[in-house]
């Protein structure tokens, strides 16, 4: 339970029947993007509760390193996260741990139910970002934890001195990739379906220079193992020969998904993606619903997140009935 919980000796609770009418947005998602909806809207004199299923940051926190974030050179995910906690405190009620359950619309205003209680509020700000994507190959699953992960920040220290690959061809596999060699993984491969990379060049360069293994237009057709995970069975892409790379623990980097499952129940039009379709303005096709962050889809970036949270927060004025500030 968090210190700044307003459920005790609550008299706006008790007007609402039960329902807890303390805040006037309901910020879903304590990511970057959250986290600067939570600045920008209470500097904006709105009072504002930022909900999340974990403890915040979302994929940004477990990111090896961050580059290109303006005024941060290189910093590690939790780092960055850790400053956008501290600093979104001071503006509203963060409540970590206390997953938003279903969100309804009853005429003009929102009733938000979480695992712990019931809000009602003026507007939403849904900014849950994205998940790993799964390879969705045998194996996968059943190895979870016994040699398959999803975060080298995490686990890659349990691989020092072993054999490990990474999946994917993005930013996120290198950086992945360069992580794991950092902490001593003894050999390194990047298993990548296309013979080009989509990561930045930059990246493939350090890749390069730190002796890093690739293997192009190879996909992973089955991870094997007994107790633990000992080969993966690899396709070529052209030949389809089959190959197998025996391996201590594989990272799975191949993107990720929208999680939107709120966003579908408020029946918030999706992109065929499955990404938030909002205007310039962040609003969504809900009035008094407005999205932000990487659930849009577009760049996914820190600093696209953290601008569209303090655009959504400040266009959410208009289902409150304040003036815009600036
Ligand atoms: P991404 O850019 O979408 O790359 C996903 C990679 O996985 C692609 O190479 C893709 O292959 C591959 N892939 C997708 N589905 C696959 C499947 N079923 N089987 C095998 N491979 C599959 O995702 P990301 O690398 O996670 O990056 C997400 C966002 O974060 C990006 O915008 C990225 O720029 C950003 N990011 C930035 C930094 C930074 O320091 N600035 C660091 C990390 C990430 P194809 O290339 O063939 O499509």
């Amino acid at each position: 339970m968090e210190e700044n919980s307003p459920k005790i000796n609550n008299p706006s609770r008790d007007r609402g029947f039960g329902v807890n009418m303390n805040y006037e947005l309901a910020v879903i998602g304590a990511g970057p993007a959250g986290f600067s909806a939570g600045i920008y809207a209470g500097r904006a004199g709105i009072n504002t509760v930022v909900f999340d299923k974990g403890n915040g940051g979302g994929l940004a926190a477990i990111s090896p390193r961050i580059e290109n974030y303006p005024g941060f050179e290189s910093i590690s995910g939790i780092e960055l996260v850790e400053k956008m906690k501290r600093h979104a405190e001071k503006y509203c009620t963060l409540r970590f741990y206390e997953e938003v359950t279903s969100i309804k619309k009853i005429g003009e205003k929102c009733n938000v139910e979480t695992t712990e209680d019931t809000y009602e509020v003026g507007a939403i700000i849904l900014a849950m970002g994205t998940e790993h994507r799964k390879l969705d190959v045998p194996g996968e699953k059943e190895y979870q934890g016994r040699g398959v992960s999803y975060c080298a920040t995490c686990d890659g220290f349990f691989f020092k001195d072993k054999k490990v690959a990474v999946v994917g061809g993005g930013n996120t596999a290198l950086v992945e990739a360069i992580y794991l060699k950092q902490v001593g993984c003894r050999e390194v491969y990047v298993i990548h379906r296309r013979d080009q990379l989509r990561a930045e060049k930059t990246y493939q360069q350090e890749a390069i220079d730190k002796g890093i293994n690739f293997l192009l237009k190879k996909t992973v057709r089955e991870i094997k193992g007994d107790e633990l995970v000992k080969n993966l069975i690899l396709i070529d892409v052209e030949t389809k020969e089959e190959t197998i790379l025996p391996i201590d623990g594989v990272f799975i980097s191949i993107g990720v998904i929208p999680q939107n499952k709120l966003a579908e129940q408020l029946q918030v039009k999706l992109t065929e993606q499955g990404y938030i379709v909002v205007d310039s303005e962040m609003r969504t096709n809900i009035r008094g619903v407005y999205a932000a962050g990487d659930i849009t889809g577009g760049l996914r970036q820190i600093v696209t997140a953290v601008a569209e949270g303090a655009t959504a927060a400040l266009t959410s004025t208009e289902a409150l009935g304040k003036s815009y500030p600036y």
